[in-house]
């Protein structure tokens, strides 16, 4: 174990990205353990078009490649390909030990470890994850060229993958369990208005069909209000039906999860949790706005807690 640092931050998106510029820029020298999927849920985003500043949009990677750049400018020093196993809150310094075993030890810690794509629960769903099932439009869409594909969910992830979709894609069916949307107004009448886009509603899936010798062969589905079955013939299939937390870390740990694993708030506001320096960011706490600008501001507020309770 080495010296103890004054903040080590656990995640790498948004959220975490912003704590380590403001306690490197406050001059804390931050430990970022990046997590095994460096950037969270932006860098598998495509064109990002409501952060502030960008009147254009900007990619997804691209937004936080430069927040990483921006943090190292001003001292955070990045763990990449690592996450924290445990976390040991019993007494200070706190001690984090990650998946290879190495522990560091922090006076204040900042968890932003995000939430995750939810997967659907099917039995070959992950067996078939790479070789036709996807969570990432932007990692595997290129595959897909001038063929018919399925998304399935009806938020705004879901139409914002399919919209990304048809860049590639001759077809894309967007499969949604009810006959109306979650999405916003504007992503939702983009959706609508696409010619390559063709909403299956009311539509489950059963059955991924296939293996991963031949790759995904089609998707057995059925109306949920007819109770009609059928198939449909796709070699992809991506799903965007939302997130769940990342805080398995936190489960036998003092601070309180909710019904669907959030961070739960505990008598004081965010970003303080029951444990004295310790404090969460973002979607692991954020289950209502999870957008990358309300993640920032929760890195920037949970810096900021920390570099005073440092101060005091
Ligand atoms: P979401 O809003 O929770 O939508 C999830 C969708 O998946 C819903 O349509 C839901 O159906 C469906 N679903 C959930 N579980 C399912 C299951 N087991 N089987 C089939 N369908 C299932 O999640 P999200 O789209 O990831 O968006 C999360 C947040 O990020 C939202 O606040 C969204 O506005 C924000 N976001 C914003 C942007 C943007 O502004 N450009 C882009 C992406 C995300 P039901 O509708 O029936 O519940």
């Amino acid at each position: 174990m080495d010296d103890p640092r004054n903040v080590i931050i656990l995640g790498s998106g948004c959220a975490g990205l912003t704590a380590a510029i403001y306690t490197g820029r406050a001059g804390l020298k931050p430990l970022v353990i990046e997590g095994l999927e460096f950037g969270g849920q932006l860098y598998t985003t495509t064109d990002v078009e409501n952060f502030p500043g960008f009147p254009d949009g900007v990619m997804g990677p691209e937004l936080i490649d430069r927040m990483k750049v921006q943090a190292e400018r001003f001292g955070a020093e990045f763990l990449s390909y690592q996450s924290a196993k445990t976390l040991d809150f019993t007494k200070q310094p706190i001690k984090v030990t990650t998946g290879n075993d190495e522990t560091y030890s922090c006076q204040a810690l900042i968890i932003a470890t995000g939430a995750s794509p939810k997967q659907l629960g099917l039995p070959n769903e992950m067996e078939l994850r790479g070789y036709g099932v996807s969570t990432c439009a932007t990692c595997d869409g290129a595959f897909f060229r001038d063929q018919e594909i399925a998304v399935i969910g009806g938020g705004d992830t879901a139409m914002e993958e399919a919209l990304f979709l048809t860049r590639f894609a001759s077809k894309v069916y967007v499969l949604h369990r009810r006959d109306e949307l979650r999405a916003s107004k504007i992503m939702q009448d983009r959706a609508l208005a696409h010619d390559k886009l063709e909403f299956l509603w009311n539509t489950e899936v059963l059955e991924f069909l296939g293996d991963p010798e031949d790759g995904l062969q089609g998707l057995r589905i059925a109306n949920n209000k007819s109770g009609e079955e059928g198939s449909l013939s796709v070699h992809g299939c991506f799903i965007a039906i939302g997130h769940d937390p990342n805080t398995e870390i936190l489960t036998e740990s003092p601070i309180s999860l909710d019904e669907q694993g959030y961070v739960a708030p505990d008598g004081r506001h965010f970003p303080f949790t029951p444990i004295e320096g310790v404090f969460v960011a973002g979607d692991v706490h954020d289950h209502h706005y999870r957008q990358a600008v309300t993640a920032a501001g929760h890195g920037c507020a949970a810096a900021i807690d920390a570099e005073r309770y440092l101060a005091g």
